[in-house]
């Protein structure tokens, strides 16, 4: 199936330059392809540079714009755990899921290392996260993860709804879990940053050269078929093939439909309502409603996909009117500052759930030199560079800190 076309552009697609990076012009040779540029295909290709590979061997080729997919559409969120509530994790994967939150806790100071080294301007804002219950039933989740994750030695609280509401500037009926370790940021800024340090450094990334086809050549190289969008069609060979396509991974190879599945999701965001009433990035209602305020007063509010779930599947970058009055009408009932201030921007993006919520980095089941990436199921921001750390490990040195947790053979 052809990739659908990028819908409406989020306010940081509107926000952060395009790279302008060329199509693929020829066949060529790599040591190491990785197929997708958001972020997992991004971190990946940087830490393989920073394995040592020269760069000019490292490639990247990306269907159409750097970013230009869920690592530039999403709500910028850099959390340290994942949508299941701790409690209910620590029951079902034992010690695997402190081991998980303190990968994510690496993950946010690696990207704050890396942004800053580069001289990024991703304006990561680490503001805490404020995980808001909207029934008793979540309120006593927030307290039950609260009390789990400070017996594995974490620095949380939960909150009342009067310190709830106050730390939202809004009425909430029920209680919170604060976590002070995560906050809010630019995501596409940051993701084309790193892609632009590594292309300044040598390596060879092209936009708009949508992979069409994966094989094995006869030397045992694996061979990559791109057909850029200007025209033509070209043989790309290397080593080892990254694979950082996220959701569309069913699409180049069938094989990985039964891992991962796209879903959508969508969001909006309004013009700057100083002042700031809203500090940290807030979760609610078990992750289906999320909004922010950044410094400068903006509100961005995503969510909704539980009320459209057979609606929101799939590729489509729609934007979705019954979703979005939804989303519209929730951010004015908890904010009447919005009042006669209308959204600036409405997108959506595609997500890739994987099927057990989990993303899977490591070799693929089935293709000799081909390593997977992606499966990142709405926490892409908040793992995508560990991830591309643990990627570009395990295809130079064949092992990485913490790679059973993510490996494709958990499921064999
Ligand atoms: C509305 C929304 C809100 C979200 N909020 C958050 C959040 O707050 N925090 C968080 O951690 N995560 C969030 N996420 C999830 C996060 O955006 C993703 O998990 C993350 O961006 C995944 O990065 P990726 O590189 O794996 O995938 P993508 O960004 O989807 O990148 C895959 C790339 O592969 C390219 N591609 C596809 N097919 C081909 C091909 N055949 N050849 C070449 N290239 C190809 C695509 O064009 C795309 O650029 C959200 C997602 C959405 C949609």
């Amino acid at each position: 199936m052809k990739l659908p076309a990028p819908g409406p552009a989020s306010h940081w697609l509107r926000t952060a330059a395009p790279l302008g990076l060329p199509p693929v012009a020829a066949s060529a040779d790599f040591d190491v392809l990785v197929l997708g540029g958001g972020h997992a295909g991004v971190a990946t290709a940087w830490f393989l540079l920073e394995q040592g590979l020269e760069p000019a061997r490292v490639g990247l080729v990306e269907a159409a714009e750097i970013a230009g997919r869920a690592s530039g559409r999403n709500a910028g969120f850099l959390l340290a755990d994942l949508a299941e509530p701790y409690h209910r994790l620590r029951a079902g994967l034992g010690e695997k899921a402190a081991r998980l939150r303190r990968l994510s806790l690496r993950n946010q100071r690696l990207q704050a290392e890396l942004g800053a080294r580069l001289g990024i301007d991703w304006q990561f804002q680490d503001d805490g996260v404020l995980v808001v219950a909207a029934s008793d039933h979540e309120d006593g989740e927030c307290r039950a993860s609260a009390n789990a994750l400070q017996a594995d030695g974490f620095a949380v609280e939960y909150l009342d709804a009067t310190e709830t509401s106050r730390r939202l500037g809004a009425r909430n009926d029920w209680g919170a879990l604060w976590d002070p370790a995560g906050g809010g940021a630019q995501p596409a800024a940051y993701v084309r940053g790193v892609a632009r340090a590594a292309a300044d450094r040598g390596a060879r990334f092209c936009e708009h050269s949508p992979a069409v086809a994966l094989g094995e050549g006869v030397d045992g190289r694996v061979e990559v078929r791109v057909r850029p969008a200007g025209g033509g069609e070209f043989l790309l060979r290397a080593e080892r093939v990254v694979l950082a396509l996220n959701a569309y991974a069913p699409l180049l190879d069938p094989d990985l439909a039964p891992l991962v599945a796209p879903f959508r999701g969508q969001m909006l965001s309004f013009p700057p309502v100083p002042p700031r009433v809203l500090a940290p990035v807030v979760y609610r209602n078990h992750g289906f409603e999320y909004f922010r305020q950044d410094r400068a007063g903006r509100f961005l509010f995503g969510g909704f996909r539980q009320t459209a779930i057979q609606a929101e599947t799939g590729y489509e970058e729609e934007v979705n009117p019954d979703v979005q009055a939804r989303l519209e009408a929730f951010a004015r009932s908890l904010y009447p500052q919005l009042a006669g201030v209308e959204p600036d921007a409405r997108w959506a993006g595609t997500m890739g759930f994987s099927c057990d919520g989990l993303p899977f980095v490591g070799p693929h089941p089935h293709r000799p030199g081909v390593v997977l990436c992606l499966g990142f199921t709405g926490h892409g921001f908040g793992l995508a560079a560990e991830a591309g750390r643990m990627a570009a490990a395990l295809v130079v040195e064949g092992t990485a800190e913490d790679a059973d947790l993510f490996s494709p053979r958990r499921l064999l």
